[in-house]
């Protein structure tokens, strides 16, 4: 289980890595490319909280799940949005006003913290369930490539140099590897926390599809990209029944 939660938050990281390099080797159709992954990835993850991380939390952990939820959802949201003044998905469109170095820096440290809860949920999901922290990886997977390409286009845009943008899609990329590893050592000193920490993951699984990734969605011009949150739905679904067919698992 050690190697196996490793290689998904390694998987993970890599993705990120991917995402900044085609940002700083200029492939232009990354750009129009990362809203469907990001469409996608809302979908999937949205329908994963709804109709399986919530009712495995409150099964879990009873009464206090939702509480966990909430500490969840409100530790991205300190992080990402309260102490991080500039944050968003997606390519940096804002060269009009050309983002600052401390702007850059502080964006950083935000999608280094939420990279290393999307590794953690991997990890924690794995440990609880098997085939749910494949459904975590898989909706995690959809947006890490549109991670890289946000980190790397943030530093371009406040004039780093294209070496500093891969170094920091490399770091981002590390943080989700280390959050994998932090998840699979909370398993390993209580089973009893992998519980609270999975009801802990749905919140931060809600905070990602509804907060970080539907609102770049709603922000496109392609008109196609509010369409694919529902197909990501639809993959969801049919990502659950096949891998529950092969795992033959009760879900
Ligand atoms: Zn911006
Ligand atoms: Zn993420």
């Amino acid at each position: 289980m050690t190697l196996t939660v490793l290689l998904y938050g390694f998987l993970a990281g890599a993705a990120v890595v991917l995402g900044g390099v085609l940002v700083v080797v200029r492939k232009e159709w990354t750009a129009r490319f990362q809203e469907y992954l990001l469409a996608l990835s809302a979908g999937f993850l949205l329908s994963l909280v709804f109709v399986e991380l919530v009712p495995e939390a409150l099964h879990a952990v009873g009464a206090e799940a939702p509480l966990y939820m909430l500490a969840g959802y409100a530790i991205l949201h300190l992080f990402e949005h309260t102490i991080v003044g500039h944050l968003h998905f997606g390519e940096e469109t804002h060269s009009e006003i050309m983002l600052s170095s401390v702007a850059s820096y502080s964006t950083f440290a935000g999608l280094c913290i939420h990279a290393f809860f999307d590794g953690f949920a991997i990890a924690v999901g794995l440990q609880f369930d098997f085939l749910l922290g494949l459904l975590i990886f898989i909706a995690v997977i959809l947006h890490k490539i549109p991670e890289g390409l946000t980190i790397a286009s943030v530093m371009l845009a406040a004039r780093h140099r294209r070496s500093t943008a891969f170094i920091a899609s490399i770091v981002v990329g590390a943080a989700t590897f280390g959050g994998a590893a932090g998840g699979l050592m909370l398993g390993g000193i209580d089973e009893r926390l992998v519980g609270t920490a999975f009801a802990f993951s749905a919140g931060i699984a809600t905070y990602v599809g509804a907060s970080d990734l539907i609102p770049e969605i709603n922000h496109s011009k392609n008109r196609i990209i509010p369409v694919l949150v529902f197909v990501g739905m639809i993959l969801f679904y049919l990502g659950k029944v096949a891998l529950g067919t092969v795992a033959g698992v009760h879900h």
